[in-house]
């Protein structure tokens, strides 16, 4: 790689056809009055170049798609390398991007629960697997030495064949026991008195044996044809009389046989839940994405809300009465006839209209919202609306009542249930995601792993924990995963895309960066400084705007433009060392951080007497807070 990004003759905008060298693998950093030229070289000149040059680097076919840039007004460059601009506006205009998805988190999490995460049945919270062969061997020797038990699968009992016709069946396929309810029987023998119509559950036993090691393989043999002949369904049934403690005991269902107590597990060759007879997808990473159909929750689409009606605008003043006009959209001269009908009916359904709305009772409020055959209800009356929203004035009607609700299926997750049935220590990734960075990086890192989990899923985690670790250097563990990145501020959306671009690991590449210490607390810049001289380390040019004191002192150089703003500035006062920075005259920065010259503090801010007063603000981190 060449050693110097070199410039010469640069004339964009105020610049006065200056010469510039900018040596490799070193933190840069431009300083000067504000109007001095500063953005012109970094952004305007050396950005602009960078991404004309990588752009020009595409096919023409893939240029067509690209906003095509203007050659800056230099003479001549050399040594540019593509370059990635982080500046303080917040350029998110997806919708869907959350702190998760920016930072690529989130598709690491994806693939995490993926490989790692268990499936939880919905409705009896069982663990749900494929119940391999080895699977339930290991169970059942995890069971008391000496344990009876037996192996069985599901028998269908058709209502239309005969009893003795089924028996007969069974036996040709090699059958000699049966469990008809809590009873054992042998079809070779006694059949006479058996009613398999009747029965509740029959299953075929393959084996009866005793839990000790000898039987490994006859067991595995019973459990493979218990699998054929169930179909894929088998069960493990076994005597718990000496041993009424058992830990899987739990797990199974309680059932007697012959007046003592034995139980049931249940096991499938499918991705489900043998107890609920509920079938689960085995998961794949697009399970867990919002931004893929599979994941997205289908009622609102993987936005979290819905637009619906809203209650707090129909009736924006729940201390009126119906008679005061508590429903909004009711006292309009078009529908007050709507009103009417319900004040007429109003005695019949014990709805009083001389009462405040927010004093009324459940049961009367639902009256309200779903009408009767005497009235209508909000919500018919606003399907009515919808079907008539080809109007223009309709339209701009139901706007004034709708508004973002928090979907009823997702509860804002945006994900599917399917997904949120999937765990990593009893958290699935909704909650995984409304957890704090740094609650985050601590799951992680305490979080215990079986040897076949750490195996499959270390790499992963590896990166979910240094992007992590990136976010709360950058000062930023405070913010959560499910964030919506277009309400962060500036300085905090800059910052994510450094943690980002660190984190993708990106060399030789030109950073240019503006003023990132805006809006960072004093003792994150530190930390800040850390993270830019670790894009330097790994391999890239790094050129920072700046004005803050604590990242100018660790500047391996510092570019000084002035010596004024505007026509008075466009040259470099001083490059070098911030050790060499001359107190001179020259450099007007050098004179301020040397101390010679101390911006004058006005003895008494004029005060405007006015003031803003915020009660309550809770949005994102604030909490709860009072601001006068
Ligand atoms: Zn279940
Ligand atoms: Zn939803």
């Amino acid at each position: 790689m060449e050693k110097y990004i070199i410039a010469r003759g640069i004339r964009v905008n105020n610049l006065k056809n200056i010469d510039v060298k900018i040596p490799h693998k070193k933190l840069i950093v431009i300083t000067g009055v504000s109007g001095s030229g500063k953005s012109s070289l970094a952004f305007d000149t050396l950005y602009a170049e960078g991404q004309r040059r990588y752009i020009e680097s595409f096919s023409a076919y893939a240029r067509q798609f690209l906003e095509k840039m203007d050659k800056p007004d230099v003479d001549h460059i050399e040594g540019i390398l593509p370059a990635i601009a982080i500046q303080q506006k917040n350029p998110v205009k997806n919708r869907r991007s959350t702190v998760g998805t920016a930072t690529e988190i989130n598709d690491y999490l994806r693939l995490l629960f993926a490989r790692i995460g268990k499936t939880y049945c919905s409705s009896c919270k069982r663990h749900v697997q494929i119940d391999t062969v080895s699977n339930i061997t290991e169970t059942v020797f995890s069971l008391p030495e000496g344990t009876r038990f037996m192996v069985i699968f599901p028998l269908t009992i058709s209502q239309k064949v005969s009893n003795q016709a089924q028996i007969n069946l069974l036996k040709e396929r090699g059958l000699v026991r049966i469990l008809v309810d809590k009873t054992i029987v042998d079809i070779t023998t006694e059949t006479k008195d058996i009613n398999i119509h009747n029965a509740k559950a029959v299953y075929g036993i393959v084996d009866r044996l005793l839990v000790k090691d000898v039987i490994k393989e006859r067991l595995v043999d019973a459990l493979e044809t218990a699998y054929r002949l169930g179909a894929g369904h088998l069960s493990i049934i076994y005597d718990i009389t000496n041993n009424p403690t058992d830990s899987s005991i739990s797990k199974g269902i309680p059932t007697e046989i012959h007046g003592s107590q034995w139980i049931e597990l249940k096991y499938n060759k499918q991705f489900y839940c043998s107890y609920c007879n509920i079938e689960y997808s085995e998961p794949i990473p697009a399970l867990f994405s919002f931004n893929n159909p599979v994941g997205a929750c289908s009622r609102c689409q993987g936005f979290g809300h819905t637009i619906d009606i809203d209650l707090d605008a129909v009736i924006p003043d729940k201390g009126k009465t119906l008679n005061q006009g508590a429903i909004v959209p009711w006292n309009t001269p078009t529908y007050s006839e709507l009103l009417e009908s319900l004040k007429n009916a109003s005695s019949k359904y014990n709805i009083p209209m001389n009462v405040p709305f927010s004093k009324l009772t459940e049961e009367q409020v639902k009256l309200i919202m779903e009408g009767t055959e005497d009235f209508c209800g909000l919500y018919d009356f606003f399907k009515w609306l919808e079907q008539r929203k080809y109007k223009m004035h309709v339209r701009v009607f139901l706007s004034k009542y709708r508004g973002y609700t928090l979907c009823t299926d997702c509860n804002g997750s945006r994900l599917k249930k399917q997904a949120l049935n999937v765990f990593i220590n009893n958290k699935n990734i909704a909650n995984i995601c409304s957890m704090t960075i740094e609650k985050a990086l601590q799951f992680f890192e305490e979080l215990q792993l079986s040897d076949y989990e750490k195996n499959t899923a270390h790499l992963i985690l590896q990166e979910i924990r240094k992007r992590l670790d990136y976010m709360i250097k950058i000062g930023l563990g405070y913010l959560t995963l499910d964030r919506m990145t277009r309400t962060l501020s500036g300085g905090e959306a800059q910052r994510v895309n450094l943690a980002t671009s660190l984190g993708s690991s990106l060399v030789n590449t030109l950073y240019i960066l503006d003023e990132p210490s805006i809006g960072l607390h004093p003792r994150d810049t530190g930390r800040l400084i850390q993270i830019l001289e670790k894009l330097r380390d790994i391999g890239n040019r790094v050129v920072i705007v700046e004005h803050d004191k604590e990242v100018i002192k660790k500047a391996d150089e510092i570019i000084d433009m002035g010596p004024g703003a505007g026509e008075n500035g466009g040259t470099i006062v001083y490059q070098g060392s911030f050790r060499n920075l001359p107190a001179h005259n020259g450099s007007l920065t050098g004179q301020y951080i040397k101390g010679r010259k101390a911006i004058k503090i006005p003895a008494r801010r004029k005060l405007s007497g006015k003031k803003i007063i915020l009660r309550g603000a809770s949005q994102n981190n604030l909490k709860d807070i009072d601001v006068t």
